[in-house]
């Protein structure tokens, strides 16, 4: 388990997070190592979107969350943001014409 659990009065989803005890090097591989035992782990875990999104809102550089590489996680960021730029010009053109 690689995430801190900062508040901890309330029960969060990282309470649910199915790397819970998994050894935490095993989702921050050395450059080149395989990826694959820790999103075997995260497949199977009922909180993936969160994680996937709190790693995104924090800008976490490092490691494997929600089931994605940072690759993946920098690429996926891009495609949103292309997605929500055509939005808005989709949105600024219907709305000017
Ligand atoms: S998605 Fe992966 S890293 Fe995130 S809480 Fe679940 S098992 Fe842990």
């Amino acid at each position: 388990m690689h995430i801190s659990d900062e508040t901890a009065e309330q029960p969060g989803w990282q309470d649910f997070a199915n790397c819970l005890g998994v050894d935490p090097d095993l989702f921050f591989p050395e450059r080149g190592a395989s990826t694959r035992e820790a999103k075997e782990v995260c497949r199977g875990c009922v909180v993936r979107e969160d994680c996937l999104e709190y790693a995104l809102d924090n800008g976490e550089k490092f490691g494997i969350w929600g089931g994605m590489s940072e690759r993946e996680r920098r690429r996926l960021r891009r495609q949103r943001a292309l997605a929500r730029r055509a939005a808005a010009e989709a949105g600024a053109a219907a709305g000017g014409a």
